[in-house]
């Protein structure tokens, strides 16, 4: 048995928007590239993903929205949020296919055929239960935290989220919810897209105490996050979650050209590395990383070759 599943191929690689978007198709194949380079698709089982079907999909989003995706070409709409995220051709069925990745992974490490799964395509944190947003279509992330509840009888789920941008897309949804344990470092709100994701939201109701967001400042870097991260885990201990998910937007890095924050590679490395161990000890080594953003594709192949090396060789 391999230790970790990495979601790589063709129809993967039709998620993305045309025209100079920054989220281009041409991601998956930039870390690809790097990461076999380093012969780490050596390491790893390397796996096509199945379009998840729309009662799937429907475990998160409402009918509604999926209906509106799914005739979104035939209606004409030029977006389907108020710019961020166009209609492209297949839009429907990329999307679907981000979510089958997701569920397959999911499958594959609650079978014990991986212990962990790497879907680069996915992540996609900004999507609400009835509509998109920042790029996001359907909610992959979202879509797992369901079926684990109804298909795996798992209710304790970590979300931990270091794309530079909050993860509102899962934040507000489970925000009254206490069996998700969420913890998000990301770049000020202040500054910076959603807005949201400030430290003294920290849940709702019966949640309150579950949520952890830790905002930096606009040039914050490597020593910001090592400092912060400790904060994280013991957040994490605190609530003995049975499964964590990991969003590693590599956005956060030097030079990507949406947002303000200046990591190194090597954030990448440590937080995998850390959640590989917490994983390990705590929840029977059940863990997904998701790609999520990343717009310097050098940025995004680094930390997440990083990310990929720690969860195949840890
Ligand atoms: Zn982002």
């Amino acid at each position: 048995m391999k230790r970790a599943c990495l979601y790589y191929g063709e129809a993967l690689g039709r998620y993305g928007f045309p025209q100079g978007h920054p989220l281009g198709v041409d991601r998956q194949g930039a870390f690809f590239r790097e990461a076999s380079a380093h012969g780490l698709d050596k390491l790893v089982e390397v796996r096509a993903a199945p379009e998840a079907a729309r009662d799937q999909i429907e475990r998160f989003h409402t009918r509604e929205y999926v209906d509106m995706v799914r005739h979104a070409e035939r209606d004409g709409l030029e977006f389907l949020d108020n710019g961020d995220t166009p209609v492209f051709p297949g839009v429907y069925a990329a999307g679907a296919i981000v979510v089958g990745a997701a569920l397959d992974g999911l499958d594959q490490v609650m079978r014990g055929h991986c212990r962990r799964t790497f879907q680069p395509v996915g992540g996609l944190h900004h999507a609400r239960r009835e509509s998109a947003a920042g790029f996001c279509v359907f909610n992959d992330l979202g879509v797992v935290i369901e079926t684990l509840r109804s298909e795996h009888g798992i209710r304790r789920v970590a979300y931990v989220d270091i794309d530079v941008h909050h993860g509102d897309g899962v934040f507000y949804p489970y925000e009254d919810d206490p069996d998700l344990i969420f913890a998000d470092i990301h770049e000020d709100g202040r500054y910076l897209y959603p807005g949201t994701g400030h430290a003294h939201e920290t849940g709702k109701g019966a949640a309150n105490g579950t949520k952890l967001n830790i905002p930096l400042a606009p040039g914050a870097g490597d020593r910001e996050f090592l400092e912060a991260w400790p904060r994280v885990i013991a957040h994490l201990r605190k609530f003995e979650p049975q499964f964590v998910l990991f969003q590693c937007g590599a956005d956060g890095l030097d030079g990507d050209p949406l947002a303000h924050l200046t990591y190194t590679p090597q954030v990448h490395a440590h937080a995998a590395r850390s959640l590989v161990h917490f994983a390990d000890r705590h929840c029977a080594g059940r863990l997904m990383a998701f790609g999520g953003g990343g717009y310097d594709r050098d940025n995004l192949a680094k930390a997440w070759s990083n990310v990929l090396r720690e969860l195949a060789t840890a």
